[in-house]
């Protein structure tokens, strides 16, 4: 597959702003493509220094905004992700597109959704390019479909990320299933945000997956871990220093866990890892208020139990588990 990503923006954003030093981010899955990007750069011919990140870039909440000031860079360009927030520094999302002949894998998709007549459609941002056909095709076919909407993080209509679904569950009424294009990530945090069936059409393993039973392993894991957690002491709340992944308000969990009874300890991290967490011998559960999918997805990694910040919630009694569930867990 060639690697295409948004060149024309990158080289009318690049004349335009004629940065001094830029800091270039790649997500994880294009880092192979760095010579290419940085040619791309250098043949403009503008004499812009280009310094490479390389730290781990896992979505869009992670700007490095940090390491560009301490580099006194004047421009973040980031490549791979769509824009995730607002931010108090000059930053270009460039956007990455993976061009595929999809046709076939929606043909066999049609089995899976036979039984349904309205369909909600998201997509990862490597497919925005296809979705009007994607839509098209469905429609072909007798469905209804909505995309899901442009809310909190996303950014385009039926766009999807990670850790935040307030676009599938704004249309979860109208549609009596979801389909997502993309990778399992994406359609494994559907399937804990909403109640309808989940649909993935896995373009890069050519595979058509029903979510249900993933849905169903990943809730039973978490009531484990939450049942674990409420047997510890003392806790550790751990916060990331990624722009983006402030989930939850490590203050006000702290009274929380207090008030019950625990002895909260406040720790910061650029990046969670089993490493990391493997050296707080005494600690004996965690909550993460970074990114929710460390806890969700990453279970078999951590010894202790680590839990999102809803989940100690639950785990203190503030809130039900049924209200998480209906709610959706992500
Ligand atoms: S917080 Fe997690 S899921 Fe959300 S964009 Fe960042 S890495 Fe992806």
């Amino acid at each position: 597959m060639a690697f295409n990503f948004e060149k024309e923006k990158l080289i009318a954003e690049l004349k335009q702003r004629k940065p001094k030093r830029i800091l270039v981010q790649l997500a994880e899955g294009i880092k192979q493509n760095v010579s290419e990007i940085i040619k791309e750069i250098e043949n403009l011919g503008l004499g812009t220094e280009i310094i490479v990140s390389g730290e781990t870039c896992w979505g869009g909440c992670s700007v490095a905004v940090q390491e560009a000031r301490a580099l006194g860079a004047d421009l973040i360009v980031h490549f791979g992700h769509a824009k995730f927030m607002e931010i108090d520094f000059p930053v270009i999302y460039i956007e990455i597109k993976d061009e595929l002949d999809l046709e076939p894998l929606l043909k066999k998709s049609l089995n899976a959704v036979e039984n349904f007549k309205t369909l909600g459609l998201s997509y990862s941002i490597q497919h925005k390019q296809d979705i009007n056909e994607i839509k098209k095709f469905y429609e072909g076919h007798g469905k209804t479909v909505f995309l899901s909407k442009k809310l909190g993080h996303v950014a385009h209509e039926g766009h999807i990320v990670g850790c935040q679904y307030l676009g599938l569950r704004a249309i979860q009424e109208q549609v009596e299933c979801f389909i997502i294009i993309g990778n399992q990530f994406h359609s494994m945090g559907a399937c804990l945000a909403v109640k309808k069936p989940v649909i993935l059409i896995d373009v890069y393993n050519n595979k058509i997956s029903n979510m249900e039973p993933i849905r169903t392993k990943i809730l039973k894991q978490r009531a484990f871990s939450i049942e674990r957690f409420k047997q510890a002491k003392n806790v550790g709340i751990i916060t990331e220093t990624k722009l983006g992944q402030k989930f939850g308000s490590s203050k006000y969990l702290a009274e929380k866990l207090k008030q019950a009874g625990k002895e909260p300890i406040i720790i910061t991290m650029s990046e969670i890892t089993p490493e990391k967490i493997m050296n707080f011998y005494n600690i004996d559960g965690f909550v993460e208020l970074a990114c929710p999918r460390i806890a969700t997805d990453d279970f078999a990694k951590y010894e202790k139990p680590i839990l999102t910040f809803r989940e100690a919630l639950v785990a203190l009694g503030e809130i039900s588990w049924e209200e998480v569930l209906e709610q959706g867990l992500l």
